[in-house]
C-alpha cells in the first residue's frame, strides 16, 4: 500500500488543526481507500493552544504526528521541516487554514499516479479577493520569471503541492537560507504538471501574513533566483555616462555659439541628489546580496525542533 505524507505548517491554528485532520480523513476513507496516509503538523512557534490540540490529536489518531519548533521560524522553514521528516511515497504540503481544499487531494494523487513527479497547484482567486492582490501577485510572478531561471508565469505561486519521494529527497539536501520553496520546486525540473483550485476563506483565526511580510517574501524570491538586480549598477552607469558625454558636447557647442555660460543652481543640485539616490539604491542592492551570503556562510539551521511525536 502506498503511503502519502501530508505536511501542514501551523502558526496559531488552534481552531483549524482538528478540522483539517477530519476533512483529510474523510477524503481518504471515501475517495482514496487504497492509500495509507500520515499528517505531519509543524507547530511553528504558535502562541495559542495549537500545541495542546496537536498532542491530543497525536494521542488519539496514529496517523497524526507533530513537530514542534523552538520558536517561530516562518512558513517556509516549517514546510521544509515537514519534508525533512516525511517518509511517504509522495508528500503533499498544504496550509492549515483550509484555504487549500482537502477535496483536491485525489486529483493531485491521480496526476502523480499518471507519472508526474511534482503536481503543483494554480490558485484562481475567488471574487472576494481584491483585484489589487490578484494583479500584484500576477505581475510579481511575471517579473520573477522574466529576470530569473524559474518560470512561474502560469501559476505555481502557492505552497499546495505534491512531490514524489525522489523529489523530496533532493529537496532535503538543499540547505539554503531564505527558503522560497515554490521557486525551488519549479527550478528542480522533473515531470511537472499543474492543477487548478479556488482558494477558499480561512476557516478560523487570522492570517499570519501582512503586507510587510509579503513584501519581504517577494524580495526573498527575487534575490534567491536572480542576480539581475546586481547588474543594475552597470546598466545605469552606462546609460548615465553616455548621457553625460552627450550633454557635455551640447554645452561646449552652446557656449561657443552663444558666448555665454549656462547658469542653474537648481538643475545642478537636482542632478547631485538624483545620482546620490541612485548610488544609495545600488549600494542597498549589493547589501541585500551580501547579507544573504553572510547568513549562508554561518550555516545556521533553518529551524530548531523542540519536540516531536515520533
Ligand atoms: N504559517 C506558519 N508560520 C508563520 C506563518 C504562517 O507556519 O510564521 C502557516 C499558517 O499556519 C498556515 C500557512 O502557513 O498554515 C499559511 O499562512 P496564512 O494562512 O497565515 O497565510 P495566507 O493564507 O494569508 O497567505
Ligand atoms: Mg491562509
Amino acid at each position: 500500500m502506498k503511503k502519502i505524507s501530508i505536511v501542514i505548517p501551523a502558526h496559531n491554528e488552534e481552531g483549524n488543526v482538528s478540522l483539517i485532520h477530519q476533512r483529510i480523513k474523510e477524503v481518504f476513507s471515501s475517495e482514496l481507500p487504497g492509500y495509507r496516509f500520515e499528517i505531519i503538523f509543524v507547530n511553528d512557534g504558535s502562541r495559542d493552544d495549537t500545541q495542546q490540540k496537536l498532542e491530543e490529536l497525536a494521542q488519539r489518531y496514529e496517523e497524526v504526528k507533530f513537530i514542534e519548533f523552538s520558536r517561530n521560524f516562518g512558513h517556509q522553514p516549517a514546510v521544509k521541516a515537514g519534508l525533512d521528516y516525511a517518509n511517504g511515497n509522495a508528500v503533499i504540503s498544504m496550509d492549515a487554514d483550509l484555504q487549500h481544499p482537502p477535496e483536491l487531494l485525489p486529483e493531485l494523487i491521480h496526476k502523480w499516479e499518471e507519472g508526474y513527479d511534482i503536481v503543483y497547484t494554480v490558485r484562481t482567486y475567488p471574487k472576494q479577493i481584491s483585484r489589487f492582490k490578484r494583479k500584484t501577485s500576477d505581475l510579481y510572478y511575471r517579473l520573477l520569471s522574466m529576470i530569473s531561471d524559474v518560470n512561474m508565469k502560469d501559476g505555481g505561486g502557492s505552497d499546495f503541492r505534491l512531490m514524489d519521494a525522489s523529489v523530496v529527497s533532493v529537496m532535503r539536501e538543499m540547505n539554503e537560507t531564505d527558503l522560497f520553496l515554490r521557486g525551488l520546486s519549479n527550478w528542480m525540473g522533473f515531470r511537472q504538471t499543474g492543477v487548478r483550485f479556488t482558494a477558499g476563506e480561512r476557516a478560523s483565526g487570522e492570517s499570519s501574513y501582512n503586507l510587510k511580510k509579503m513584501m519581504k517574501f517577494a524580495f526573498t524570491g527575487i534575490t534567491a533566483f536572480s542576480v539581475k538586480p546586481l547588474y543594475l549598477a552597470a546598466y545605469l552607469g552606462f546609460i548615465f555616462s553616455l548621457t553625460a558625454i552627450l550633454i557635455y558636447g551640447i554645452y561646449v557647442i552652446h557656449s561657443f555659439v552663444a558666448k555665454t555660460e549656462i547658469s542653474g543652481w537648481a538643475s545642478l543640485i537636482m542632478t547631485v541628489v538624483f545620482f546620490g539616490g541612485i548610488q544609495l539604491i545600488i549600494l542597498g542592492i549589493i547589501g541585500i546580496y551580501l547579507g544573504k551570503i553572510f547568513k549562508q556562510v554561518k550555516e545556521r539551521p533553518n529551524y530548531i525542533v523542540r519536540s516531536k511525536s515520533f
